[in-house]
């Protein structure tokens, strides 16, 4: 059992425990995931790029950081058992998917904006890529 199939057992059991998976279907779910991200995204909003990055090195705003990314991990492992979905295989085959959509020798240092259209410059020497 590979360790995140564990981590899902256990947040599983803890729903389990209390009775919670009652609650659980898939739109609420959802909606509370998207809850979290939003939490994960308050703590970045009106920040400058560079006070983004100070709050990485103070211990007490990285745990807050950390405590959401954790929320959202346990609703997304909730969400993959509750409508069954094995989200390491998921991973994989979405990863192999987007190597086919974009090549690395399309797509390295490129990326796009749907307002903006495309940033960055298209390498075409061999020496970029190494
Ligand atoms: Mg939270």
């Amino acid at each position: 059992m590979s360790s995140l199939e564990e981590l899902r057992e256990k947040v599983k059991q803890f729903n389990l425990d209390r009775d919670w998976d009652q609650f659980h279907n898939p739109k609420d779910l959802i909606i509370a995931l998207l809850s979290e991200v939003g939490e994960l995204a308050e703590c970045y909003r009106w920040l400058s790029s560079e006070e983004v990055f100070k709050i990485h090195l103070d211990p007490l705003k990285k745990q807050k950081v950390s405590e959401e990314v954790a929320d959202i991990l346990m609703y997304l492992l909730t969400f993959s058992y509750k409508i069954d979905i094995d989200l390491l295989k998921a991973v994989e085959e979405k990863l192999e998917k987007n190597k086919l959509k974009y090549p690395v020798e399309k797509s390295k240092g490129i990326h796009s904006n749907p307002l903006m259209g495309f940033k960055g410059v298209l390498k075409n020497s061999k020496e970029d890529f190494e």
